[in-house]
């Protein structure tokens, strides 16, 4: 995660964030999918790696392509397939990321820099959001934040330490964190058979 933002930057990028999970209803742990889904933005899976044409993107794990329509600016993102799923996860955020702060607009003026920084804050942040992270895992471990929101191990310990900032400087609480605590829900777990199943009753 990028420290060249301002402070403030990090709260508008979470207001941001907020926005999203709360317009659309966001479930946990956070299907990336969906959110594309959601945007409209297509994904395409390159299971060899990605095309020879990303090579100008000097990435290996993702990009995405704007596609002129009728309708404006429609945005389609290429996934590195052969890297590991976890990673994926984390690639697709990102590059929505971009998407939703209009880092992909013909007037957008960050610099490349500045915009993988704040692509990378706000992928980090919809995975675990502070209030989500602060009300479901309590214990406040990486390992848990790692298993509750399907993050690997780096992206958790980035979360628990983003986490841990906002709780040190009592900036937990902020309309943004209520927003979120109040839209997101958690994604049910099927039940375990029950007696009357496995008895065959059901
Ligand atoms: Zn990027």
């Amino acid at each position: 995660m990028s420290r060249k933002l301002a402070s403030s930057r990090y709260e508008e990028i979470k207001a941001l964030g907020a926005d999203l999970i709360e317009d659309y209803e966001v479930v946990y742990p956070l299907e990336p999918f969906e959110i594309a889904d959601v945007l409209g933005v297509h994904v395409a899976i390159h299971v060899e790696g990605l095309p020879v044409t990303a090579q100008r993107f000097s990435t290996s794990d993702g990009y995405t392509e704007p596609v002129a329509s009728r309708n404006g600016w429609k945005f389609r993102i290429h996934i590195n397939g052969s890297t590991p799923a976890i990673r994926q996860r984390f690639t697709l955020m990102h590059e929505l990321a971009h998407v939703w702060l209009d880092h992909l607009c013909a007037d957008a003026t960050l610099t490349d820099e500045r915009a993988e920084g704040e692509a990378n804050f706000l992928a980090n942040y919809l995975l675990a959001p502070d209030a989500l992270v602060v009300m479901w895992t309590p214990e406040l471990s990486i390992s848990a934040i790692a298993q509750v929101f399907q993050m690997s191990d780096e992206a958790a310990e980035l979360a628990h330490g983003r986490v841990m900032r906002a709780v040190n400087r009592s900036a937990i609480g902020r309309p943004h964190d209520h927003r979120i605590a109040a839209s997101a829900t958690r994604r049910i777990e099927p039940p375990a058979p029950g007696l009357s199943t496995l008895l065959g009753l059901a």
